[in-house]
């Protein structure tokens, strides 16, 4: 699947110290009604709360990083999932050696600082996530 879309509003700003970094992205994104868009930050985190996906076992594997992180990069997207706006947010983190590991971000990782742009985008299409069999992931058609 590749369609063209176009970029609208960029909304620009920074979290609280204590937020939770996924569900306040979720809800920025709600509040503004963005269905479609781009979405990276940087900043800090407490602790993190990160997934990998086991391709052959087809489900989640979560794990819980209790320390002080550097939030290197984070990227995603927004795009619509059972009608409302769904983030998938990739996150690298770096530990004080400079050490880097990531993966898909969960609930529970807890926000020291962050700074988030949204681009919004529009299309004709919508992006809507739907099962997809092969992979055992929601995923655009
Ligand atoms: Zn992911």
């Amino acid at each position: 699947m590749k369609l063209s879309v176009k970029s609208g509003r960029i909304v620009m700003g920074r979290l609280q110290k204590g937020d939770d970094l996924l569900i306040s992205l979720q809800k920025i994104c709600s509040d503004q009604r963005i269905m479609l868009g781009d979405v990276r930050a940087l900043g800090a985190v407490q602790k993190a709360r990160i997934g990998y996906y086991d391709q052959d076992g087809r489900e989640y594997h979560f794990f819980n990083r209790e320390e002080h992180l550097e939030l290197l990069s984070l990227v995603g997207n927004v795009s619509i999932r059972e009608g409302k706006p769904f983030l998938h947010l990739h996150v690298t983190f770096a530990n004080d050696r400079g050490e880097c590991f990531g993966g898909h971000l969960a609930e529970g990782t807890e926000v020291f600082a962050c700074e988030f742009t949204i681009t919004e985008f529009s299309s004709d299409t919508a992006f809507e996530r739907s099962h997809d069999d092969e992979t055992g992931l929601f995923l655009w058609k």
